[in-house]
């Protein structure tokens, strides 16, 4: 295959993809400075910021490889209070962000449900409609989804995990709650109710392939999403994917991965929202500006009250975890300007395939 060429396709088969994402050394910098060219002809080098709250760690869900999983009992259970996620969203516009995140372990009951609307419409009223909202917290019914737009949130991310069915039942029990059909309902309604909708995959699973990486993006751009956040796995010590920490791919490599695939996909959607997620950070030093200089937009510095950090750990050694608000303010436009990026201060920064794709 001819590197030169594929690098200015605009579309691309399986098998091109699978090239591209076993690039190593100097042909691998070839593809990530090609996605930095394409994002930046595209879109520009702003970076959105989302102000992220770690809303409850409380789940009904026992995904394998995550920390806050049911089963896990090792720590304690935390909700944000109302007046502190109040806060966090005036903390925001304090820092003129354009806007929030809300994540959260999964629940669909009534109480939580309700809590989430009441809280989207008080940040809305508190902000005089300036803050944008992205939610992230998991498979709700269209109703409930349909309550939360309205309510104010405009953007959702539900990461899909893997595309691969198989693969799926790998990392998830093959149960009611687990359910990859579910999921995928999920994505498609939050698409039709009108949100920019957002999904992703972790990157160097036990039993992930190359080829089911490639069928990931492919998905992505079947799927016509606006918005994709995609990271490392972290394994976790209190979880069943702890075993496979010896059989996956070294942290350099995991991260390297996850360079190609954002570059791939910044060239096969080239308009898209893409985050540089803070596992980037967390297993290399650098490797949220790594995930920019490699197509990604978007990054969620945590705004989450210090005291319910240490109990977010869906991953462990989470990076961040210490950091005060301002200060990390402060460092991340520092380091943002010498990769020669800038933060879109006060805008919502939504995905420019999806208002194009709109008009
Ligand atoms: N419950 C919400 C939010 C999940 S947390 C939802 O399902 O949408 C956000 C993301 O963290 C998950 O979608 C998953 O991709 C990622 N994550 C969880 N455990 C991880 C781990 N051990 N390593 C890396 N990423 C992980």
């Amino acid at each position: 295959m001819n590197l030169d060429k594929i690098l200015y396709n605009k579309e691309f088969t399986r098998d091109e993809l699978v090239f591209l994402l076993s690039l190593e050394g100097d042909d691998m910098k070839k593809l990530l400075d090609r996605a930095l060219e394409v994002k930046l002809q595209e879109i520009g080098n702003e970076v959105y910021l989302r102000g992220l709250i770690e809303y409850s760690n409380v789940c009904v869900k026992s995904c394998l490889y995550c920390g806050v999983r049911s089963k896990n009992m090792n720590f304690k259970r935390y909700t944000v209070t109302d007046e502190e996620v109040l806060d966090c969203a005036r903390m925001a516009m304090d820092l003129n962000y354009g806007s929030l995140a809300i994540q959260s372990g999964e629940r669909s009951d009534k109480a939580f449900t309700d809590k989430v609307t009441y809280l989207l419409k008080e940040i809305k009223k508190l902000s005089y409609g300036k803050l944008g909202v992205t939610l992230s917290c998991g498979e709700q019914s269209p109703e409930v989804y349909k309550e939360w737009f309205e309510a104010g949130a405009h953007r959702y991310l539900l990461r899909l995990e893997s595309t691969n069915e198989d693969l799926y039942y790998k990392i998830h029990p093959k149960d009611e709650t687990h359910d990859f059909q579910t999921r995928i309902k999920a994505l498609n309604s939050l698409v039709s109710i009108g949100y920019q909708a957002g999904t992703g995959v972790m990157i160097g699973l036990p039993f992930q392939t190359t080829e089911i990486l490639a069928d990931d993006l492919l998905y992505f751009k079947k799927l016509n999403v606006a918005m994709v956040g995609m990271g490392p796995f972290i394994p976790h010590p209190e979880t069943p994917l702890y075993e496979f920490r010896d059989k996956i791919p070294s942290d350099r490599v995991r991260l390297g991965m996850t360079l190609k695939m954002i570059a791939c996909l910044r060239l096969l959607m080239p308009k898209i929202n893409m985050v540089a997620a803070t596992a980037d950070q967390t297993i290399s030093p650098n490797g949220r500006e790594d995930a920019v200089m490699a197509g990604a937009n978007i990054i969620m510095p945590n705004l989450t009250p210090a005291k319910y950090r240490e109990q977010y750990m869906i991953y462990p050694n989470k990076a961040n975890v210490s950091d005060k608000p301002q200060d990390c303010h402060d460092s991340l436009d520092e380091r943002l300007k010498r990769i020669n990026h800038k933060v879109g201060y006060n805008k919502w920064g939504d995905s420019k395939a999806f208002s194009e794709n709109k008009g």
